[in-house]
């Protein structure tokens, strides 16, 4: 049987490899120090002789006991809004834990894939983002703090590769959402759907006129477990290509909700991207994947996990 270890296991996408890896017949062991994580994610788990779990700090020194076929590296704060509330301890994260993590499949003798992320490519001049754009990031803006780390970790992970010889992969993750996020983790998805579920006003910040292109988790998760087994070392966006502005989104959820919700404008954040879509043409090569679930369904999904949340 082989082997994986999922760091960032406890929380949204952690959780959900976490259930694809068992089904595929790996055993699994989690690592996470639930920064921003969730215990009830795991509860699923208690009885599963397959998963073990190590509450640890991986920016510390990991210990992994026995043999190791395949890191994970997912812990990271991952929505604006914790990773505002938690700058440092995010750069210690993408940086020292990246490294301790390619540490731990260099000695394993593993294959290692990073989380990473299109917040790689910032506020985006080209669009669809393709993975051969070296992105337009504020070194020293607020969000810098996440997506500096992030590009530090796939240096990072490309430098292991070549200098070490170690198996490693890049996902380049876009907006994904789905059961198990946190309510008030900040994010777009969570935070609309508990105001339109309460009949609160829609928080849209700025006039809406942003884009973004939402993945459900199984779609993701799919991308990334068949990216895990393919022979391919250079980044590779996973994600919907199916853009909508904000306030589209927004409609979306007051009319799936069928809330009485209006919306309220709010400041835009500094840096937020104005335009994010996955030019997803290179995953669907390598790896023969596309999403299936549409917005639709999956929000349907969604929503219907919150209702007994709010
Ligand atoms: P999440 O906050 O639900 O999960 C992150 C997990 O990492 C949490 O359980 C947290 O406790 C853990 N963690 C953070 N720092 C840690 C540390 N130092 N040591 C041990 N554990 C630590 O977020 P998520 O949405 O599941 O994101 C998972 C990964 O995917 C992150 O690396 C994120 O950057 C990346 N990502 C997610 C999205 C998305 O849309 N969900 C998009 C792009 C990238
Ligand atoms: N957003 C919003 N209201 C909210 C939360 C987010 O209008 O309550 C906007 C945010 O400004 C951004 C988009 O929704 O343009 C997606 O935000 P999210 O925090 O989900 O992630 P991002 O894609 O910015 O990393």
């Amino acid at each position: 049987m082989k082997t994986a270890v999922v760091t960032g296991g406890a929380g949204f996408l952690g959780s959900h490899l976490t259930d694809r890896l068992l089904a595929e017949g790996y055993s699994v062991i989690g690592v996470d120090n639930f920064i921003t994580g969730n215990r009830a994610n795991l509860e699923h788990l208690k009885n599963e002789p397959r998963y073990s779990f190590i509450e640890h700090d991986v920016s510390k020194y990991i210990t992994i006991p026995g043999e190791v076929n395949l890191i994970f590296h997912f812990a990271s704060p991952a929505s604006p809004i914790d990773y505002l509330e938690l700058p440092i301890q995010t750069l210690k994260v993408g940086s020292l834990g990246t490294h301790n993590a390619l540490g731990v499949a260099k000695a394993k003798g593993a294959t290692f894939l990073l989380a990473s992320t299109s917040e790689c490519y910032g506020d985006p001049l080209v669009h669809p983002q393709k993975e051969d754009y070296w992105g337009n990031v504020n070194p020293i803006g607020p969000r810098g703090v996440y997506d500096e780390a992030k590009r530090f970790a796939e240096a990072m992970t490309m430098a292991y590769h070549r200098y070490h010889k170690v198996d490693t992969k890049i996902v380049r993750i876009f907006n994904t959402y789905g059961p198990r996020m946190r309510l008030k983790d900040g994010r777009v998805v969570p935070a609309f759907i508990g105001e339109a579920l309460k009949n609160e006003p829609i928080t849209v910040f700025g006039n809406g006129s942003q884009t973004r292109s939402f993945c459900y988790v199984s779609d993701l998760i799919d991308g990334i477990y068949k990216l895990s087994q393919c022979d391919f070392h250079e980044p590779v966006n996973i994600g919907n290509p199916i853009e909508l502005t904000i306030k589209e989104f927004a409609e979306r959820i007051v009319r799936l909700t069928g809330s009485k919700s209006t919306i309220s404008y709010q400041p835009l954040p500094v840096d937020d991207p104005k335009q994010r879509r996955p030019d997803i043409t290179r995953a669907g090569k390598l790896l023969g994947w596309k999403p299936v679930v549409d917005l639709e369904t999956g929000l349907k999904q969604t929503i219907d996990w919150f209702k007994s949340r709010v």
